[in-house]
């Protein structure tokens, strides 16, 4: 049911068996899974059903002087569904490696493996309607599926992996009308959550209420359990702003809260040249018997990662700058003549490849009517296009995700996702300022290590010997790859490690199952808890962490109850 705060006093107490702090993919999801369990549930979210643009002013903070971090409101949404209202559905499972304790990556090795993270995609991957949990070329596309790139294999360099897209997926249209008419569950927007307040003096070891907001009115949330699920800038916001013992947040007895904040690193490097620029290559989104979109993508080994004591990386053959007219292709004018009819989010992407390219072009007379003669000339070729792309992207319901464009001269530049290493110096902490409750904003300080440079030069140089000793593409550089590198961003959105898993509290925010150490009944979920962050974009795992904490805390109702003395849990009303 919905609750909304015309219907209840200033000052009410709601109470339930769970509280879930966030209604985006990670809080969704907690609460799909609680359906039928019998547990009553609230979720609380600051946003509203639908996007409405007043409710972001909460959302903006700061970014530390030299961090490249983008404002921290551009890649945030509250809404019913958070940023899943305008994520691009790529949906990409972490590497076995990735999980494993690895020499050459300090603080890496998750206290859960493989395995069982394995179990919970299966059981997250219907939630992104993309089909199976299979992401290998062979097991998706069939054992006939022409090559990625033809005759190019090479120990080191993986060409059998793929990606699957999500329709995209918004969570909050998806899920929201059953979690709205399950008679359990208590859905409660435009509330925003402020604070956690303790049972107990420091150090807070279980969490009594919840203080939250709602037009103007002071709500109590009183609950055995409270997930946050509020985003990986919220939730250690969150956490921080509730610490009776001032001691720099709730489970920051190993001073890691907010710590380690990675994006992966996103950049277009070097360019491919196929030789002959005819051969044959995967370069389109191919679609399964179940319209499921899926694209190929390559990757390092995990052996080369090892031996060369590497971070995990992917690969992709991007367009061309699409602000250089130099490419002649009319699609591709027009795609940039029309760029300021695409998301900020997604327009802040385009603009931050063409700068970590050093654009130097001229606007000038010049340079538009030479993208106007790109469009004049492949006229039929643009117009086909916008009639194909008005179908497939917007009337359909499964869209595809972005326009490629075949090169007429074979070249094709390389589209990079790379792994960071967790560095305590890059890191979310509270701003000076404050929102509308008084509360301190975030401030992002956002860095890349020497590590993640020098290990993705060095990556760019390993793929450049492979594809020379293979002689069927040769991979350009322009001078100064590694001051190209230099010039990586973060993936917007991706806002990964700021309440790190860990064994122990010396060294992390929450444990295996994502409870925040040391505090019996509060738990985080999303990819703040990722202890490192592979190549893959974070939120088919955190579906499957919030999946497998939702079966926690079934598994756990009542063997650990926090019950106020005097009163009963009982279904919010
Ligand atoms: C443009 C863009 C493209 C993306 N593309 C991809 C992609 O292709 N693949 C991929 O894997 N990921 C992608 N992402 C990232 C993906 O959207 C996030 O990983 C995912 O949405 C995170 O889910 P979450 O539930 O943890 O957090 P969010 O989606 O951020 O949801 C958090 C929710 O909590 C609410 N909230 C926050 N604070 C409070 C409070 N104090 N009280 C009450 N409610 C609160 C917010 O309003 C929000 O609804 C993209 C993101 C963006 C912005």
């Amino acid at each position: 049911m919905i609750r909304r705060s015309a219907e209840l006093e200033d000052g009410a107490t709601l109470r339930a068996d769970l509280c879930v702090v966030g209604a985006g993919p990670a809080g969704i999801s907690i609460a799909c899974e609680m359906l039928g369990s019998g547990l009553s549930v609230i979720l609380l979210e600051v946003g509203q059903r639908s996007f409405a643009k007043a409710a972001q002013a909460g959302l903006s903070g700061e970014v530390a002087a030299g961090s490249a971090h983008s404002p921290p409101d551009m890649y945030r949404r509250r809404v019913l569904g958070g940023a899943s209202s305008i994520w691009g559905g790529r949906c990409v499972p972490l590497d076995p490696i990735d999980l494993e304790p690895r020499d050459h990556v300090p603080h890496s090795g998750w206290p859960i493996n493989w395995l069982e993270l394995e179990r919970y995609y299966r059981r997250a991957q219907p939630y992104f309607e993309a089909g199976d949990f299979e992401y290998s070329v062979a097991s998706s596309l069939g054992a006939a599926a022409p090559e990625t790139i033809e005759g190019f294999q090479h120990p080191d360099i993986l060409t059998d992996r793929l990606e699957r897209f999500s329709p995209p997926t918004d969570f909050g249209r998806r899920f929201g009308q059953a979690l709205i008419e399950s008679p359990d569950i208590v859905v409660l927007l435009e509330t925003e959550a402020l604070r956690l307040v303790a049972a107990d003096a420091a150090p807070c070891t279980r969490v009594t209420t919840l203080e939250a907001a709602s037009a103007g009115k002071r709500l109590n949330v009183r609950a055995e359990r409270y997930v946050l699920a509020a985003g990986g800038l919220e939730t250690p916001r969150l956490l921080m702003l509730s610490d009776p013992s001032r001691r720099g947040g709730l489970g920051n007895e190993g001073q890691a809260l907010g710590r380690y904040y990675m994006c992966h690193l996103e950049n277009t490097l070097g360019r491919l040249q196929l030789l002959p620029k005819e051969r044959p290559i995967a370069l389109h989104f191919e679609r399964l018997a179940d319209a499921v979109y899926t694209r190929r993508k390559l990757a390092l080994s995990a052996a080369a990662q090892r031996r060369e004591r590497l971070l995990n990386t992917a690969f992709r053959l991007h367009y061309p700058p699409i602000s250089d007219p130099s490419h002649r292709s009319g699609i591709l004018s027009s795609v940039y003549l029309l760029k300021d009819s695409v998301l900020p989010e997604y327009r802040r992407k385009l603009a931050t490849i063409e700068i970590a390219k050093r654009d130097t072009l001229r606007r000038d007379a010049r340079f538009w009517l030479a993208h106007g003669g790109n469009v004049l000339r492949d006229l039929p070729a643009v117009s086909w296009f916008c009639v194909d792309w008005t179908r497939r992207r917007v009337v359909a319901r499964r869209k595809l995700p972005f326009v490629v464009v075949d090169s007429r001269i074979g070249v094709y530049p390389f589209d990079v996702n790379a792994e960071q290493v967790p560095n305590q110096d890059s890191r979310v902490v509270l701003a000076e300022r404050t929102d509308r409750h008084g509360r301190r904003m975030v401030k992002v300080d956002w860095r890349m290590a020497s590590q993640d440079t020098d290990s993705l030069v060095r990556t760019m140089r390993l793929l450049q010997r492979g594809f020379a000793a293979s002689g069927v593409a040769r991979l350009d550089f322009d001078d100064g790859l590694e001051d190209a590198v230099a010039a990586s961003t973060p993936v917007g959105g991706h806002h990964i490690g700021t309440a790190r898993m860990s064994e122990s509290p010396r060294d992390g925010v929450v444990d295996a199952n994502g409870a925040v150490h040391g505090v019996a009944n509060l738990f985080c979920a999303g990819s703040a808890v990722f202890p490192t962050c592979g190549h893959a974009n974070p939120t088919l795992t955190l579906v499957a962490l919030a999946v497998r904490l939702a079966d926690h805390l079934k598994a756990g109702h009542g063997k650990n109850a926090i019950r106020v003395p005097g009163e009963q849990a009982e279904a919010a009303a």
